[in-house]
């Protein structure tokens, strides 16, 4: 989601306070962010290479993760949540691009999933994935010239269920599948009704996390990028399927064919999904859970539901209770893995699973 009219009240600022530039991490520092976003036992202390029996997501924010998966580092997103505060999440994007990260995978361009893109691929050397836009966006988010490769998937006016399909690394196959941005729709009735969920904004961590000059200005530049195409994406290795994307559109209402386009993926290990959107205030989790029904989880995981701007946004704990109930109307449906704003931002091993055969 994205909040123009908060604009108004940064405006200017952009142009005051320059963006900085993050260097290129040393091998000392790729080592301590690797342990601290991975915890110490999955890091090599001396080339930092992550384990590889195992799937380690950490939380940083909104829909932003960092993500071990069979020895490969990736990023899903790249926005470390600051502008209204500062600090709520505990870590910056010089130590994201620390993670070196082989690669960033863009759900859309958004500021709340994308603003640090450019940045961090920079530093890291990282091969970003997106659509044309996603990678457009990112190149203008940097004052020096971009060297960083784009993976194209697509463009702004690709068609809800379009689908790339490529190796990332051995053994590492991936799944891009097109689909549509949260929205309203007009109010369901009816047994497949949700109620609505309409959390109270928690502005007291304004208060608590009090925002610096630098972080109002980032997000003052940031504002206006363009949402550029919506992707979701799908990892497997031999035995771990993972899904993740940043919202959840009314696919039943606009976009059906996505729904069947994601019903002839694998059933995912763990689905990590957008639950926060536009719909909410109408049809509650509706649009959520027809993700979920059709990616057919064992485990899901929430993202986009933190305090990420919190004259809009509360703490994930208002989501606890009508995700579980959305849960529960899923037959034989998935369990819930909640994560939890601050507790569970940068909280290694929070979501590790094993990617060995299931005996
Ligand atoms: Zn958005």
């Amino acid at each position: 989601m994205a909040f123009n009219p908060i604009a108004r009240g940064l405006s200017g600022l952009a142009e005051r306070v320059a963006a900085p530039a993050i260097e290129r991490p040393t091998l000392a520092q790729t080592v301590a962010a690797r342990q601290r976003f991975f915890g110490v036992d999955a890091v090599d202390p001396d080339t930092g290479s992550v384990r590889a029996d195992q799937a380690i997501l950490t939380w940083f924010g909104c829909a932003s993760f960092a993500v071990a998966l069979g020895g490969t580092v990736l990023l899903l997103d790249a926005w470390v949540p600051r502008g209204v505060t500062s600090g709520y999440v505990p870590t910056t994007p010089t130590e994201v691009a620390a993670l070196r990260p082989a690669a960033i995978f863009i759900g859309h361009g958004h500021f709340d999933h994308a603003a640090d893109a450019g940045p961090i691929a920079q530093a890291s050397g990282a091969v970003l994935y997106g659509t044309a836009e996603h990678c457009a966006t990112a190149r203008k988010q940097i004052s020096e010239s971009p060297e960083f490769p784009c993976e194209e998937l697509g463009s702004a006016s690709s068609l809800p269920g379009d689908r790339y399909d490529f190796e990332l690394a051995e053994g590492l196959s991936v799944t891009a599948i097109r689909h549509i941005h949260s929205a309203p729709t007009s109010r369901h009735e009816g047994p497949d009704a949700s109620d609505r969920v309409i959390p109270t904004p928690c502005v007291g961590d304004i208060r608590r996390y009090p925002p610096s000059l630098a972080d109002a200005a980032h997000l003052a530049r940031r504002l206006t990028d363009p949402e550029g195409g919506v992707l979701l994406y799908q990892f497997r290795t031999e035995h771990f399927t993972l899904t993740w994307h940043d919202s959840s559109g009314p696919l039943l209402d606009k976009a059906p064919e996505v729904v069947d386009v994601l019903r002839t993926l694998p059933a995912s290990d763990v689905h990590v999904g957008a639950v926060q959107g536009y719909n909410q205030f109408f049809n509650g989790l509706r649009d959520p859970r027809t993700y979920i029904e059709a990616l057919r989880p064992k485990v899901f995981v929430p993202n986009h539901h933190d305090n990420w701007l919190p004259l809009i946004t509360a703490r994930g704990e208002a989501f606890e209770t009508p995700l579980g109930t959305e849960l529960a109307r899923i037959p034989g449906g998935p369990k819930l893995q909640m994560l939890l704003d601050p507790k569970d931002y940068v909280a290694p091993g929070r979501l590790a699973f094993s990617i060995r055969p299931h005996t």
